[in-house]
């Protein structure tokens, strides 16, 4: 699978019950750039989906992922998809969450971060 580089917020938040500082990746938006996260729940893999790509057009999360495994842990990843960080997969047993509506979008202190990037038709694992 590719690996896209994205510039992102990073936040250490408070994301479940006991669980603060917890590092919380935002991919900060801009005028040419649209892309949005997505994790593995069974692993916690995070995935870019890059909604500029004509090739996302119109198509669901199940329908980008198709029949995609996990490259970290193998499951068929249209089963096993979530957003983030509205999910967040934190250990074996605990899922957190995140809303990232109240993060102001500023360049500042952010940094180039490297994901898979899921994009639909993809067999070349
Ligand atoms: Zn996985």
């Amino acid at each position: 699978m590719q690996k896209k580089k994205i510039r992102c917020l990073i936040k250490y938040e408070n994301v479940a019950l006991d669980v603060d500082n917890y590092k919380v990746l935002l991919p900060l938006k801009s005028g040419w750039s649209n892309n949005s996260l997505v994790t593995c729940t069974n692993c916690g893999e995070l995935f870019v989906i890059d909604w500029e790509n004509p090739e996302t057009e119109k198509l669901s999360l199940k329908q980008i992922a198709g029949s995609t495994l996990c490259p970290s842990c193998n499951v068929v990843l249209s089963m096993h998809l979530a957003n983030y960080p509205a999910t967040i997969k934190i250990s074996e047993n605990q899922f957190g969450s995140f809303d990232d509506e109240s993060i102001p979008n500023e360049d500042e202190g952010s940094e180039i971060v490297e994901f898979y990037e899921l994009r639909p038709h993809q067999k070349d694992l």
